[in-house]
């Protein structure tokens, strides 16, 4: 049978697939070898996704209730997108632009995300667009942005072919980025005595196993073992001292820091010993090209936009970026995060990776758009659980959802339903029903998902994929950025959003990228179609680029780097008496996000049918608690009941959960009933990794 090139819509590794498609259904999926990010390989939810797809919750038909106690009914489209568009009128009418918001997803593609952040910034004139890409990238995003002058992760997956250290920092990259994981497998196994890996993570994962140095830090203790190392580094004479004068500016500050970390004392506020971080140091800094990996771990913090400039600090100070094999490599969540970034999908950002605070970026993006100056309001909007605070006050009336399931995902999911319950709209867009989030309601309208439409995503290695409509979408659903269209339509902005197509929005985005860091202003649907290529791509005969700053020149004012020097500081709830451990969370490697579509393979659901809490064998002890027992993990905020696991795999104090389970499928199987809502105050990224809780054992689940 034939066989047609796609995207695998799950990780942002962005692993080329092969899809058979047989009476309008998806068949098979197999690793496409000429994709250059995964060269043939995939993990077994790509091989899964044909059971997930035509399933008995799938959203066929737009829905609508008109007081919150009665039941959705099933309307036509045009009651629904008129419904949508009046009652948005109404609201922005008497409340202004801030009371409305959108909650979009890393599952949408580029052009979905920006046709919908239009409609937002542009037309509705609200800034409170943001995404679940909040809860996943935006640590390294701003950081990025504030030492390099410009968001995007700057190495590409064969500097894994390349790199003789690895340091793996905050990221089970066996689990969440399975094929890209294997790649570093291969490199280990091919030369596994001049290729060292060094793993930070509270828990012994299986990217552990391959590590040549395990550093179980405390949770939260990131920047100080990267001060730590940079300490050890700068005290035995192993930074690169032309790349600090040559590219960078702020060492000194950074060096005055890093006195404070000698390892003695890094040993101390991370739990490790001093011999460990001068281990991991010397291993660093003797290397000839180290890549740092890096994901959720270090961003799902209240301070993870310093532990990504303490990653950044180590790889300018050592020289180690914009060469084959060297770099610092953040790893996105979602297939589409970075597009999301690229097309300015945050409450803070303007397409292009402009700031929304930046008066001639806006006075661009204005023009492009055709709308009057002064159009798009200069204060950044609200970030995600913002945007569900807002709900609860007031100051947000209405909230449109996109492709995302908050209710499940976002931390504190008692604040969340409260939200949800007090907002005046609440329109969800999906293509499953019900989810935790769709229950909430008033408006429900169904998306087609992947393969049901066509557009581009972009992986964590900056690598644009084109991806077709397969097979036809089930029922009335429709691409989402056709309900957002359709929606701009009836609320007056036709002529603004006529699109024929999602290559004519492509090429309207790609336009307004010329000239700026993630420049595709020379791609297109016909030029991807032939074959992925990664920004910067500026014209139509460029072949895209491996690799940024090889030149050692950053988007900054005076082209040079900036050192961040940055402190360690502890999480926002520590744990104390009454609440004794750590928590963190995280993913399996069998299941997606919250399970809407990898709860639905037998195979995969067959093999992690539930959660477990993973629990180390003297608090275990202490708690009286065996190995399979039920417990308890309670938090100020909620309560979670699993079966455990008792293991030495994971630091004594901390324990595991994984967040996909959400409360629909079990009230108390949801980790975010625990979780909090402290967040980085830069990113405005929450903090995940850890929250203060106790365990107890129970008689039956
Ligand atoms: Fe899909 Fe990620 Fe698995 Fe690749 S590693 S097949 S992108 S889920």
């Amino acid at each position: 049978m034939p066989e047609t090139a796609t995207l695998c819509p799950y990780c942002g590794v962005g692993c080329g697939l092969l899809v058979e498609v047989r009476e309008g259904r998806v068949a098979r999926v197999r690793g496409d070898p000429a994709h250059p990010s995964s060269l043939g390989d995939l993990c077994a939810k790509a091989v899964h996704l044909p059971p997930t797809l035509r399933t008995d919750d799938r959203l066929l038909y737009p829905h609508l209730r008109t007081r919150r106690d009665a039941a959705l009914s099933r309307v036509p489209w045009d009651l629904a997108i008129r419904t949508v568009a009046d009652r948005l009128g109404e609201i922005v009418a008497a409340h202004g632009p801030k009371a409305i918001a959108f909650y979009a997803s890393g599952q949408l593609t580029t052009e979905e995300y920006y046709v919908a952040g239009k409609l937002a910034k542009g037309f509705l004139r609200s800034n409170n667009f943001d995404t679940n890409s909040r809860l996943c990238m935006a640590s390294a995003a701003v950081g990025y942005t504030r030492t390099f002058g410009a968001d995007g992760p700057p190495c590409s997956y064969e500097d894994v072919d390349a790199a003789d250290v690895f340091l793996l920092i905050g990221t089970n990259t066996a689990d969440c980025h399975p094929v890209l994981f294997k790649r570093l497998r291969r490199r280990k196994a091919a030369a596994p005595d001049d290729v060292g890996v060094i793993v930070a993570d509270p828990r012994w994962t299986e990217t552990a196993d391959l590590a040549d140095l395990h550093l179980a830090l405390r949770p939260g203790s990131d920047v100080a073992l990267l001060n730590g190392m940079l300490h050890v580094l700068a005290r035995e004479g192993l930074l690169d001292r032309d790349f600090i004068t040559a590219h960078t500016t702020g060492w000194g500050a950074v060096e005055r820091e890093i006195a404070a970390y000698p390892p003695e004392r890094a040993a101390i506020l991370t739990g490790l010993s001093a011999e460990a971080i001068v281990a991991a140091a010397l291993a660093f800094g003797r290397a000839r090209r180290a890549l740092t990996l890096w994901s959720m771990g270090v961003n799902q913090s209240r301070i993870g936009t310093d532990k990504t400039a303490a990653i950044l600090n180590l790889h300018l100070a050592t020289g180690q970026i914009g060469r084959a094999g060297a770099g610092p490599f953040s790893l996105t969540g979602q297939p589409n995060a970075m597009g999301g970034r690229e097309t300015g999908g945050l409450a803070h950002l303007l397409p292009g990776y402009r700031s929304i605070g930046d008066a001639a970026a806006r006075a661009v993006v204005e023009r492009h758009w055709g709308v009057e100056p002064g159009t798009i309001q200069p204060e950044p909007g609200r970030a995600a659980l913002e945007i569900f605070e807002g709900l609860t006050t007031g100051e947000v009336r209405a909230v449109w959802i996109l492709c995302t399931n908050p209710a499940a995902s976002l931390p504190d999911t008692d604040l969340v339903e409260r939200a949800l319950r007090q907002a005046d709209l609440v329109i969800v867009q999906d293509a499953y029903h019900p989810t935790e989030t769709t229950r909430f309601a008033d408006v429900l309208l169904p998306a087609a998902q992947w393969p049901e439409k066509d557009g581009v995503m972009t992986s964590s290695e900056r690598r644009l994929t084109y991806l077709p409509r397969l097979v036809p979408p089930p029922g009335e659903a429709l691409p989402d950025a056709e309900i957002v269209t359709r929606v701009a339509a009836a609320m007056g902005f036709k002529a603004w959003f006529a699109y024929e197509s999602a290559a004519e929005i492509f090429d309207e985005f790609a336009a307004l990228t010329a000239g700026r860091p993630c420049d595709y202003s020379g791609l297109s649907h016909a030029r991807l179609r032939a074959r992925p290529v990664q920004w910067p791509a500026p014209t139509p005969e460029h072949p895209g680029t491996a690799r940024l700053y090889g030149d050692g020149v950053f988007p900054t004012a005076d082209g040079r780097a900036r050192f961040v020097p940055v402190a360690h500081a502890e999480p926002a709830e520590l744990p104390d008496r009454a609440f004794p451990l750590t928590l963190t969370t995280g993913r399996v490697r069998d299941h997606w996000h919250t399970l809407t579509r990898t709860g639905q393979a037998p195979a995969l659901r067959a093999r992690t049918p539930e959660p477990i809490v993973e629990v180390n064998v003297a608090d275990a002890q202490r708690a009286g608690i065996q190995d399979g027992d039920f417990v308890e993990v309670a938090s100020r905020r909620g309560k979670l009941i699993a079966q455990c696991r008792v293991t030495s795999a994971i630091r004594e104090g901390v324990c595991f959960a994984p967040f996909h389970w959400g409360r629909g499928l079990g009230f108390y199987k949801s980790a975010n009933n625990l979780t909090l809502s402290a967040r980085d105050p830069l990113s405005r990224q929450p903090e995940l990794k850890a929250c203060a809780v106790r365990l107890r054992r129970v008689e039956s689940p």
